[in-house]
């Protein structure tokens, strides 16, 4: 006789796995149990900020808790347990034994590390097993590679057409882009006007000062400094719906404007700092599209258009296809080093203490708040790290503990890719370099800086300046041909030589003394 019992089963969540919406707790199930881990697996596969950590198990604890009042069944292993062995693997096997389980299931892990672990795991198993989709991206893992079949170049604005089109997103009814136009960038991006002070952010004060004193016992080590009894980030669903409200009212009008502007003392702007709630599934991408454009259509008049679809292009473009690319590329994507960049990252992005304004203003608010915004990302801290030639595993670990909402997936591609240009061109078509120019024109770090923007050479002269010709000069057989940066090529070469040797020789006294900068 077959039994229709379910049989007794044992599911694992991953901390980034904290999706309530998901079709497993539709029901409640007696045969099902449910295992959540804090594990030094994670806290030490890279020096993470300490905000990282505690915002993650806060949360995971918080969401064990409710799954427990909706009366699943639930175990929750934490970090100083005396049974807990550290390891996803190990944890899994040592509860399937003690409770007898007959079956294993569990999410597709977003990062490929979890991911091969798990799958050798279940290779491991005599009980049957099954891995079931985490119901929270628009695209699947695949689906940019099969868009892509053939192709030699992964161009963003395809897959976003693609996506908008597939998903009907702001288009009309004739299958058409409102408004008739993809993108409306050129609206956006303006500098902070001197009298402007923008909206100050909503925290939160969660009280996590108990699970900083277990860290601390554990001896885990973190970067960053933190408050823990009021601790500024959502870490429920209900937090995390509040700050999008908040972003919808309060940012988004503004959110293209000052997409790309920067500012001593202004850590977040108009950026929504859902990234977080977002790649810990909090939220889903679908509910914040929806409510971005339900806003837009209530209060027109206050968010235009613009500021709807460039804020749209970052979640369904740029977030989904970075994951795309990184299951395009992975494994191989964690070793290009298409520059051949060896150097080591200097000593004052551990802790902000430079002379240069924006890397120190930009390093500084990283180790405050566990944030920067993604131009402070690409064009200080990448830019500057891009310039002194800092080898893309340094970078990677830099750029995977540092931020809140680092996990490799999200991370990798945009620092080793976009950032880096280590992939050669995979992400991006060009190397995002600047001199102080650029930095001038989007911020207003250079006023009361010790160095000089407009000097290029001598006493106080602005490294970014001769750091950048460097760069040209240095990577031309493996850049001159790249029609979106050949002008570049041709002012260097019409350059006075003279000129040129000072430059060459600036940078590298500046490269040869870079922990003094
Ligand atoms: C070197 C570098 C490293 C980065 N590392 C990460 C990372 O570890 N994790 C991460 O989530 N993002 C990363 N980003 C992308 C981006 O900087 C952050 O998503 C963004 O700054 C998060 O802040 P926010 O929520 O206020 O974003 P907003 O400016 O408000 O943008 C809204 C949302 O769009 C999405 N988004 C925007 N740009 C990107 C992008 N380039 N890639 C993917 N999603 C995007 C994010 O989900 C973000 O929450 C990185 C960018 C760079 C240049
Ligand atoms: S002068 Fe140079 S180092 Fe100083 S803030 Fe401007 S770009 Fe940065």
């Amino acid at each position: 006789m077959i039994s229709n019992k379910t049989p007794k089963t044992l599911r694992l969540l991953l901390g980034d796995q904290l999706n309530i919406n998901h079709h497993w707790f539709k029901t409640i199930d007696s045969s099902v149990t449910y295992v959540l881990m804090e594990v030094q697996s994670e806290t030490n596969y890279a020096d993470h900020h300490i905000q990282k950590v505690l915002g993650f198990f806060g949360a995971m604890r918080h969401f064990a808790n409710q799954l427990q009042q909706l009366n699943h069944q639930v175990i929750y292993i934490k970090l100083n347990d005396a049974n807990n062995a550290q390891r996803f693997d190990a944890n899994c096997a040592q509860l399937i034994a003690m409770h007898s389980f007959e079956k294993f299931e569990y999410q597709l892990p977003d990062e490929y590390r979890v991911d091969e672990h798990l799958k050798q795991f279940t290779q491991t198993l005599t009980i049957p097993f099954s891995v079931v989709d985490t119901e929270h991206f628009y695209s699947t893992r695949l689906e940019l590679k099969n868009l892509f079949e053939g192709k030699k170049m992964y161009l963003m604005e395809t897959f976003y057409r693609y996506m908008r089109k597939k998903h009907h997103v702001l288009m009309d009814a004739d299958d058409k882009p409102l408004f008739g136009q993809w993108n409306f960038d050129h609206e956006n991006r303006q500098k902070l006007p001197k009298a402007h002070k923008p909206i100050a952010p909503l925290l939160f004060n969660n009280n996590l000062s108990d699970i900083e004193q277990e860290l601390k016992q554990a001896g885990i080590k973190t970067i960053g400094r933190v408050d823990s009894p009021n601790f500024l980030w959502p870490i429920t669903r209900e937090q995390s719906l509040e700050l999008l409200q908040f972003f919808m009212q309060e940012c988004l009008p503004l959110f293209g404007t000052f997409q790309d502007a920067m500012a001593p003392n202004e850590w977040s702007m108009y950026h929504s700092r859902l990234s977080f709630s977002l790649n810990i599934k909090l939220i889903t991408p679908h509910e914040v599209v929806e409510k971005a454009i339900a806003a837009y259509h209530q209060n027109p008049e206050k968010i235009t258009y613009n500021q709807l679809e460039g804020f749209v292009r970052q979640i369904i473009g740029w977030r989904e296809y970075m994951r795309g690319i990184y299951w395009l590329k992975m494994p191989e994507y964690a070793n290009l080093n298409y520059l051949e960049h060896t150097a080591k990252l200097p000593d004052w992005y551990w802790t902000g203490n430079t002379k240069m304004n924006c890397l120190k203003q930009t390093i500084q608010q990283s180790l405050n708040y566990a944030y920067a915004h993604h131009i402070q990302r690409l064009m200080v801290t990448g830019n500057f790290a891009l310039l002194a030639g800092v080898h893309p595993n340094e970078v990677d670990a830099w750029y995977l503990g540092i931020y809140i909402d680092a996990l490799e997936w999200v991370e990798i591609t945009n620092t080793r890719g976009m950032s880096q240009f280590a992939d050669g061109g995979i992400v991006g078509t060009k190397p995002y370099v600047s001199s102080a120019t650029y930095m001038h024109k989007m911020s207003s770090y250079c006023t009361g800086c010790y160095y000089d923007k407009a000097k290029k050479v001598g006493h106080k002269a602005c490294p970014f300046n001769s750091l950048y010709w460097n760069f040209y000069d240095r990577h031309e057989a493996k850049l001159a041909g790249n029609p979106r940066i050949g002008m570049m090529y041709n002012v260097w070469r019409r350059m006075d030589a003279n000129d040129k040797a000072e430059l060459l020789q600036q940078a590298n006294i500046y490269l040869t003394n870079i922990n003094d900068l």
